[in-house]
């Protein structure tokens, strides 16, 4: 059983620590993290097993719940916080637009960040190397070393 990667830390094998903040960025536009031109999802929340421009493996991630967990943190505060704003400004509001506002709002805002959040993650876990990203890394690593002997 390996130990966890701890953040900034040099994984084993020596191989490079990649830079997290570019892979995020190139995640949130749904870019591969590695080489930032091929798409990250072959649908709209399905990642695709290798990136089709430079074949880096994407399949090891282990997103999970985390976008969701952000989704709902994020839209729960913005769409919350505009509710208690509305009704304090406009007390005498209608509620059927209420009824129409919201839930729309929460909808669009949802499956807009999802992909974003999910994109963000996936190459968030590529730049740490967790999951198989690490075997990856270790395996890079041998064939270097191989090749200098
Ligand atoms: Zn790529």
């Amino acid at each position: 059983m390996s130990e966890p990667a701890k953040l900034g830390a040099v994984p084993p094998g020596g191989t490079p620590r990649r830079d997290p903040w570019p892979a995020i960025l190139e995640g949130l536009r749904g870019r591969c993290p590695a080489c930032g031109k091929g798409r990250m999802f072959r649908a709209y929340l399905k990642v695709a097993d290798a990136c089709p421009s430079c074949g880096q493996e994407l399949h090891h991630h282990r997103a999970d719940d985390a976008p969701p967990y952000f989704t709902i943190l994020v839209v729960g505060h913005v769409v919350g916080a505009l509710i208690l704003l509305v009704e304090e400004l406009w007390p005498e509001s209608p509620i059927w637009l209420h009824a129409l506002v919201w839930p729309t709002l929460v909808l669009v805002l949802s499956l807009w960040l999802l992909p974003l959040f999910k994109g963000a993650l996936v190459a968030y876990q590529w730049a740490l190397r967790m999951h198989g990203f690490e075997a990856e890394g270790r395996a890079a690593a041998s064939a270097l070393r191989t090749s200098r002997t």
